[in-house]
């Protein structure tokens, strides 16, 4: 409500520099940004190898992490201090469990890091999928003690690949945890690099968007640095860190039509009283630019730029930026709108196919359609075809119902239009549960 005062009537102007931003952006000495999901069976020791890059990465400080370290003693659970980096609810402490999603930021030299935590709960997928959105690659975390292995193939590490394959990640890096646990045995990580390729290349994930790296959170070998353990040494690939840093694979979008969601509208200082923050999907946009806003479609010129906290001149995608915006009256401004040049405008739609994971079953339904922090109501109006995992080809066509864990085509149509195309990640809700999540095509 806030913003309503806000006056119009004087027309702002800023004179563009017309920089040549991606040229801008490849001499600049800025961080490459990406976005990664943490998946994994419920144990697997995600939140401990989560909070051991957050550590070995100074993303937290000692202090923090000793304090953490006294309590989880004081429970008799000193192991879990890693973990507790990523969830500072006492509550769950004291149980023991991670439950809450958590987003958490760590810079290398070459890049800044969000993680958006996954917990392996079954009740918690639908944080997962909301981190899944997200993501630009996902890391599957797998348990290789004997035995863990075997039951979380069996328990949610197939179900949540599946899900982010679904989503539309293309890259998965596979952390094999806790190789302290079998003397670091050569065997038992090709037995289950073995496995999990198989799983992951049927799941749909290219081969060379597939790498493997065996590892220990909880003792930080071959994460931030090579262990040293002497039963490692037949490993010579990289760290975690390495892999993770290969920057070829966040190559954003950079020369696609401009395309922000908003995250939050808010007024900012009394020379700059309006201002959106959100993350750059595609495309670059410099200061001087008008804007366009959808669904709205009124636009907006671009006083200033804001990129990870820090003036610049443009912002390129990949890159959570704040725009101060004048001349729009702020009540055509909603978080989950879409920033675009009116050169390439992005478009409103009502009816869309997609291509979705079912959780339950499916037939001709309501739903909610979320996009990110969106959602629009409609209704599933067509089972156009169940199609097979590996191959996306038609294996059924007009089903009248679509069984959970089957990836099917559906035409949905929603109560208004929406700024929405292809091929963006949504997520189809029903009655308080999440029964699809897939691409729009
Ligand atoms: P999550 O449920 O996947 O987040 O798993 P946690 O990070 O909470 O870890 C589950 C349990 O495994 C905890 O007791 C951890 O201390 C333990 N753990 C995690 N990583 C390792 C590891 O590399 N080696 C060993 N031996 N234990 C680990």
């Amino acid at each position: 409500g806030g913003l309503k005062d806000l006056s119009v009537d004087e027309k702002v102007s800023v004179k563009s520099k017309n920089l040549d931003v991606l040229a801008e952006y490849n001499k600049s000495k800025r961080k490459k940004s990406a976005n990664f999901v943490v998946i994994g069976h419920v144990d697997a020791g995600k939140s401990t190898l989560m909070g051991r890059l957050l550590a070995d990465q100074g993303a937290i400080d000692q202090r923090t992490l000793d304090r953490y370290r006294k309590e989880a003693e004081k429970i008799g659970k000193g192991s879990f201090a890693l973990a507790w980096v990523l969830d500072q609810g006492s509550e769950e402490r004291a149980r023991g469990v991670t439950i809450d999603i958590a987003t958490n930021k760590f810079d290398t030299e070459s890049t800044a890091f969000t993680i958006v935590d996954a917990p392996g709960h079954k009740d918690f997928v639908p944080n997962m999928i909301a981190g899944a959105s997200q993501a630009d690659f996902a890391v599957l975390v797998i348990d290789s003690s004997t035995g863990k292995f075997e039951s979380g193939l069996k328990g949610q590490t197939k179900e949540h690949a599946l899900l982010v394959r679904s989503m539309g990640v293309q890259k998965i890096v596979v952390a094999v945890n806790k190789m302290d646990t079998v003397q670091w045995n050569r065997d038992r990580f090709e037995e289950i690099e073995q496995q999990i390729f198989s799983f992951l290349t049927t799941a749909g994930f290219q081969e060379k968007n597939i790498s493997f790296i065996p590892c220990s959170g909880v003792l930080g070998d071959n994460i931030s640095r090579r262990s040293d353990n002497a039963q490692a040494s037949w490993y010579t690939g990289k760290t975690l860190i390495e892999e993770l840093e290969t920057s070829e694979r966040y190559t954003h979008a950079l020369d696609k039509p401009l395309r922000m969601t908003v995250g939050d509208v808010f007024r900012g200082s009394v020379q700059n009283p309006l201002s959106i923050s959100g993350r750059l999907d595609s495309g670059s946009l410099q200061i001087g630019d008008q804007i366009l806003t959808m669904p709205s479609g009124e636009t907006a010129l671009v006083r200033s730029v804001e990129v990870d906290g820090e003036p610049n001149d443009w912002a390129v995608a990949g890159q959570n930026v704040v725009l101060n915006l004048a001349n729009i009256d702020p009540i055509h401004l909603r978080s989950g709108d879409v920033v675009c040049h009116a050169s390439s405008p992005i478009p409103n739609i009502a009816t869309f196919t997609a291509k979705v994971l079912a959780f339950e079953h499916l037939m001709p339904m309501m739903v909610d359609v979320h996009r990110g922090r969106l959602h629009v109501p409609g209704r599933i109006s067509k089972l156009v075809a169940s199609l097979d995992k590996a191959s996306g080809e038609p294996s059924k066509k007009r089903p009248k119902i679509v069984a959970p864990g089957t990836v099917a085509r559906v035409v949905i149509e929603m109560d208004q239009a929406v700024p929405l195309e292809a091929p963006t990640r949504i997520v189809l809700r029903h009655g308080g549960s999440t029964v699809a999540a897939g691409l729009l095509e």
